[in-house]
């Protein structure tokens, strides 16, 4: 991007993060009605945040997502959120293939098990 001032760029993920001030947030509404460049860079951040919230899924514990993207230092979170906003669509992919993919793996832990049982099952009548 062509602004210059990084200082928005950290201003963008403090708002997202609920973690500015008002005083802040004043300060960005007021640069994000005169810059367009960073109005759409914001809105970018705001898409993959919601993506990035929506993989809390109900096969996922609740709150999971939140705990993996808290233990995660400030600077990752913001690096993950930046890529999330320069690949909308693979982030979008990774979130619905995340779901299932611990649904194919639970369900395959599902089998084994069963299997087993099946096997110990026949043994016994023998
Ligand atoms: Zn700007």
């Amino acid at each position: 991007m062509n602004c210059t001032s990084k200082k928005y760029l950290a201003l963008m993920n403090k708002v997202l993060d609920h973690e500015a001030t008002k005083q802040e947030e004043q300060v960005l509404d007021q640069h994000l009605a005169l810059c367009e460049e960073c109005r759409m860079h914001f809105n970018q951040l705001k898409y993959s945040t919601n993506l990035l919230n929506q993989l809390a899924h109900p096969q996922l514990p609740v709150g999971f997502t939140k705990s993996v993207l808290e233990q995660l230092p400030l600077e990752k979170r913001h690096a993950i959120r930046e890529w999330g906003s320069r690949h909308p669509m693979l982030t979008a992919v990774a979130i619905c293939a995340v779901p299932t993919l611990v649904m194919i793996g639970a369900r395959h832990q599902n089998r084994s098990k069963n299997d087993y049982v099946l096997i110990n099952a026949s043994s016994d009548q023998s």
